[in-house]
Formats: structure tokens, sequence, C-alpha cells
């Protein structure tokens, strides 16, 4: 008898994970973090001691609460979820974008958002081997309605991601635009509000309005990525459904308890943040006085710029050689060539950008 071919990568990974790129981390030890939205600002000693107390009452030996009652319970409360819309939380938004994208699946199923937008939506569809398109967004990125409608009647997406505001381009989309989209979609419209700190706009009050409509908020760029936490909110039928793609113990003891927590404590997060709008326009401003610089205007937590043409790489590599690292989010012949995303810092922070970024045009 012969001996079976050993199996390997290439013949059992399917074809459409074996093609997908990694979603690659850039190492930032040494760096000023300025790459990944993250709030700058640890809590106030008090705040911390205070939170400790509440971990050493918890308990490890047992599993986490499966429905999350409590923190779902402290979300509805602190941010005002409509008494009739149902919660799903996820391991970070990107397990919601998972089970969303998992659950509407099927190999032709279209998965649709613009571009340029956040990367996960491509990557975790291009895994489930479902198509995506991305419908091009105008050259100011705001909404192309005539675009996008048409791009809905011919590809009749099974659910359509619109991040308010986007990422990586910082703007919020025209309201009546995104109205249109939704009125016009055959699937789900997924509003993700990640940025809804820092913009003070969000679908959430009206998420009843459209009977396929969900919002999707994270506590990530609040100040809380180490956690991992997002969450729907939608209809009880959509997030009921949903619901089952969810392993029973996503959110972990330690997120509930600490998530809890921080909500409970939402003035000094919501402080925050609006410390960090209010120094984005600083740094804006500060940003549009540099020679060549195209600084697009922003209403969340970072700001998307673009340099001299065919300078993109050694403004990035200067920078990150002075101890910032930003986000390279330039591609040849794409809309985002020749551009970097720097998020909004600490003064200190900014301060340490601006010079060298000055050095880097210079
Ligand atoms: C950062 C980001 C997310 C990811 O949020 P997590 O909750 O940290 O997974 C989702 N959507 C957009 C638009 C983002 O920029």
């Amino acid at each position: 008898m012969s001996q079976p071919t050993p199996v390997t990568p290439d013949t059992l990974i399917r074809p459409e994970v074996r093609a997908l790129g990694a979603y690659r981390v850039v190492d930032a030890t040494g760096l000023v973090k300025l790459d990944a939205m993250e709030n700058p600002y640890p809590w106030p000693g008090d705040l911390t001691d205070a939170w400790l107390a509440r971990l050493r009452d918890t308990q490890l030996n047992r599993y986490p609460d499966p429905a999350a009652a409590e923190l779902k319970q402290r979300l509805r409360e602190t941010l005002q979820i409509p008494a009739g819309a149902e919660l799903l939380l996820g391991n970070g938004s990107d397990e919601l974008i998972q089970i969303l994208i998992t659950a509407v699946g099927g190999r032709e199923a279209v998965v649709m958002s613009v571009d340029p937008s956040f990367v996960m939506y491509r990557q975790i569809a291009g895994g489930l081997g479902m198509r995506y398109v991305g419908v091009p967004l105008t050259a100011d990125f705001q909404l192309d309605p005539s675009a996008t409608l048409t791009a809905i009647e011919q590809h009749r997406p099974r659910v359509v991601f619109l991040a308010y505001p986007n990422n990586p381009t910082g703007n919020l989309f025209d309201i009546a635009a995104v109205r249109e989209i939704i009125a016009a979609t055959p699937g789900l419209v997924v509003l993700d509000e990640a940025y809804s700190a820092f913009s003070g706009k969000s679908f959430l009050g009206r998420v009843l309005d459209h009977p396929n409509l969900l919002v999707m908020r994270t506590v990530s760029k609040l100040g809380l990525a180490g956690l991992r936490l997002g969450f729907l909110v939608g209809r009880p039928d959509w997030l009921s459904q949903l619901d089952k793609l969810r392993l029973p113990y996503n959110i972990n003891t330690l997120t509930q308890v600490s998530a809890e927590f921080a909500l409970s404590n939402m003035g000094v997060l919501e402080q925050q943040a609006r410390k960090i709008a209010a120094d984005r326009e600083g740094l804006a401003a500060a940003m549009a006085a540099l020679p060549g610089l195209t600084v697009f205007p922003s209403q969340a937590n970072f700001i998307l710029f673009r340099v001299p043409r065919g300078t993109v790489d050694v403004v990035f590599e200067g920078l990150r050689a002075r101890g910032i690292l930003v986000k390279n989010v330039s591609a040849a012949g794409s809309a985002l060539n020749d551009c970097l995303r720097v998020t909004v810092g600490s003064p200190a922070e900014t301060a340490g950008f601006l010079q060298a970024l000055t050095k880097c045009l210079a």
C-alpha cells in the first residue's frame, strides 16, 4: 500500500484563506504610538484604585455571565439605548463584523462598503470567500449617492457597512445620503460609529426608525482598547439571529467587570474625548500651516493628510526615525496615495509629532 501524500497547507486550507494577506500590526516598541487611534490618557489614580478593588472580588474560576446582563444594563443607561432596541456584545466590533458577515454569508453574497474605508469589512468577507464591493467616495471623501445607489441596484448587497465618521478619512457622511442608502439597500445597513465620542453625531437614537438598520459601537477609541468590547444595537429580531453565531463566553469576566466599572465613570472618558476633539482642531491648524501638506477635515480622533507627491515613505520613515509611529495608508493609484494618518495624542505627543513632521518636510 502506498503512503498517502502528507497533508499541506496548500492542499487543505481553503483557497480564499490562502489568498488573504495577514492583518499586520507594526511593532511600536520604543515609539510614540500615534497609529491606532488609542486614547493617550490613563485614569486618575483614585479611579484605578477603585477599579482594582472591584477586580479583587471577581471570581476567575467561574465562567463569565454569557448574557453579560449587568454590563448590558449599564450600556443601556449610559448611552440611552432606545427602549425597544436589543444589544449584542462582541469581542471588539471586529468580532461583530465577523458575526454579521458570517450570518448573511454564502458564496454569491455581496458585502459592500465605500472606498476608502475600514479594512476589516473587506478582510473578513475575503476570508469567508464572499464578494466585496467598495464603492469609491468622491474626491473629498464624501458619499457618491448616484454611484452608490447604482452599485446597490447592481450587486444587491446582503450588508452595507458605513463607518460614521469614516476611517481612515475622518469625515462624517451627509445624513440625507446615508438615509437614501439605508432606504435603497435590500439587505442590512450597519452604521459603524466607532468614533462617535469625537463627532457628537449618531444614528443610535433613531436606529429603530429603519427596519434594516443596525448601529455598531466600540469602547476602543473612547479609551478602553485593551478591553475588547464592541456592541450592536437594533431590532430584537435581527439580533436574536446574530446571537446564535456568538460564542457563548465571548466577553470575558475581566472585560465585563472592567467595562461596567468604566461606564459607571463615563464622565472621565467623555471629558478625555472632549479634550481630544478640541486638540484635534489645533493639530489640524498647525499641520495645515506646514508647506506642501493637504489636511483633510476630521470629526474623529485622528487626521488624514497628504504629503508632497512621492515622499510618503520618506516622511513615514523619517517620523519613525524620530520616534513617532503613524499609519501609512498610502497605496499607489488609490485615493489614499501619498496619505498618512495620525492619531490625536496628548499635547506633548502632538508637539513631538509636529516638530518631527516639520523636519521631515524640510
Ligand atoms: C477601530 C475601528 C473598529 C474596531 O473596533 P474594535 O472594537 O477595537 O474591534 C471598527 N470600526 C472602525 C471604523 C474602526 O476604525
